[in-house]
Parts: structure tokens; C-alpha cells; sequence
């Protein structure tokens, strides 16, 4: 099968006055169709200039970003983007409801985008909020809203961007679950980027490692742990173990 995302040879360089900053040079991944990709990379590396360019909102000086096989030249089609920042990526004086309308395209006709709207809200667990502003719900909530928006626009891709970094660990592990349900449920192909070492290896299906910028990659690992996860057994478990210590191993070795 096709890969869902290929990236190919990407380079990007910030020029700030006299001085160039390499972030990206020569970076080549892919994802597969229905996969989790969880990136995993010390802090400044490039992680986020990668995002931007696969979200078409850069544009690499050299190399290409291909979706569904057509080559990414602006924001295409069928991806959706949730990043860290819920309370800012919110509109704070419409409702829960019209948050999530808002991401939807407006050739869709008005009970189309309601219908899709309350299953969004109803998938992450939020139907009864739906006419509330988003400033009155806590910092999980808040995300939920910002994925049911992404997930209303019936993604092929969804790039997070440490989505579950600013909220408390218990409510990071409900998000996390409500990832992997609505992945299971959705069929989406997801590639997330985080630096928690374990929710990289508890959430994805593969773990790539990056090196410090110019980020290349230095591992490429297969997540073989059953498909169902639990917060408590499959941390638990021997493979769990043996993989987070193995994706430590690359990130601590670049
Ligand atoms: P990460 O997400 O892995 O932390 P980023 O992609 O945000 O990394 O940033 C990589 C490097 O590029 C950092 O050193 C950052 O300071 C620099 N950088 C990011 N955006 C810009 C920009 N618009 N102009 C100049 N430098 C930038």
C-alpha cells in the first residue's frame, strides 16, 4: 500500500540576519496509511518546522512532502492539526459547538456540519457542554474540544504537536485513551510528536527517535506491543520496558 505521508530529502534553514540556522537537512520519512507515528526529539531539533512544512505552512528550500501521493503545496486537504496550545488554538466567546463548526469547510451544507459537529463532541466525551464557552472547562476539556475540531473535518492525517503536554498527568492519560479510541474508531493516520518517552511508545505504532538539529533520524522503532493498550498493564509489560529503554538509549546516544 501507498504511504499515507512521504517526506522526502526535506531542508529547511531560518536566516536571521547574518547568521543561518540549519534545521532540517536532507530528512526523509514515511508513514504508513492508518499508522501512529509517535516523533520523538530533544527540544529545538526541528520537530515543530517539520510539522509546519507536512501542514504546508512552510515551505522546505529543498526536498518534498507528499500526501496520498500529491506533493504538499500550501495546506492540503484532509489533514488537521491539534498542537499544545488549546487556549490560544480556541475562539474564547463562541460556544464548545461553534468551535468545532468552525473547522469545517463551508461548502458543507448546515445539518451536515451540525451532524458532524455533535458526533465530534459525543466521540470525545463533550456532548453536554456543547453550549458552553470553552473558558469554562478545564485544561483536558479544552483539548478535547481543540481534537473533536480536528476530528470533525473527517481527517486522513491529524498532526499533533505535544498535544497533551500542558495538562495534568491524570487527564494526560484520559487523552491519550481517547486518542487510541477515537484512531480505532476513525481510522485516522496520526503522527504525533512528543518528548514523554513512554507516551511515545505507549501511543504509537512506531516511534521514530531524532538527533539534534539538523534532525536526522537516528531510529526507527516497531512498537510490537497488542494493538489495545492499557494505561497500567501494557506499561507494566516486559515489551513496554524493554522498548521505552531502547528509545532512551537512541535520544540519550544523540
Ligand atoms: P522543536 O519543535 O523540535 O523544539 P523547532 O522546529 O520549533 O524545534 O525549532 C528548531 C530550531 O529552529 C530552534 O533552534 C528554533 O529556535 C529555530 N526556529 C524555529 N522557528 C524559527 C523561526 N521562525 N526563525 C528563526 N529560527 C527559528
Amino acid at each position: 500500500m501507498k504511504p499515507m505521508l512521504e517526506v522526502t530529502d526535506l531542508a529547511v534553514s531560518y536566516g536571521d540576519g547574518g547568521r543561518t540556522t540549519t534545521v532540517l537537512d536532507g530528512l526523509s520519512l514515511t508513514v504508513g496509511t492508518d499508522e501512529v507515528l509517535c516523533l520523538l526529539g530533544p527540544s529545538g531539533c526541528g520537530k515543530s518546522t517539520l510539522l509546519r512544512c507536512l501542514a504546508g505552512l512552510r515551505r522546505p528550500d529543498r526536498g518534498e512532502v507528499r500526501l496520498r501521493g500529491e506533493v504538499v503545496d500550501g495546506v492540503p486537504e484532509g489533514l488537521a492539526v491539534v498542537f499544545q496550545d488549546y487556549g490560544r488554538s480556541l475562539m474564547p466567546w463562541a460556544s464548545v459547538a461553534r468551535n468545532v463548526d468552525f473547522g469545517l469547510s463551508r461548502a458543507l451544507d448546515r445539518a451536515e456540519r451540525r451532524a458532524r459537529t455533535d458526533e465530534a463532541l459525543a466521540a470525545v466525551g463533550l456532548a453536554d457542554v456543547a453550549r458552553q464557552r470553552p473558558g469554562r472547562l478545564s485544561g483536558g476539556m479544552q483539548q478535547r474540544v481543540a481534537i473533536a475540531r480536528a476530528l470533525a473535518a473527517r481527517p486522513t492525517l491529524l498532526l499533533m504537536d505535544e498535544p497533551f503536554a500542558s495538562v495534568d498527568a491524570l487527564t494526560r492519560a484520559d487523552l491519550e485513551d481517547l486518542l487510541l479510541r477515537v484512531r480505532r474508531d476513525y481510522g485516522v493516520t496520526v503522527l504525533l510528536v512528543t518528548h514523554d518517552i513512554d507516551e511515545s511508545v505507549y501511543l504509537g505504532d512506531r516511534v521514530v527517535v531524532l538527533s539534534p538539529r539538523p534532525a536526522r533520524l537516528v531510529a526507527d522503532l516497531a512498537v510490537d506491543l497488542p494493538r489495545e493498550r492499557d494505561q497500567i498493564a501494557t506499561r507494566g509489560s516486559d515489551a513496554f520496558v524493554r522498548l521505552r529503554t531502547l528509545a532512551a538509549e537512541h535520544l540519550r546516544a544523540t
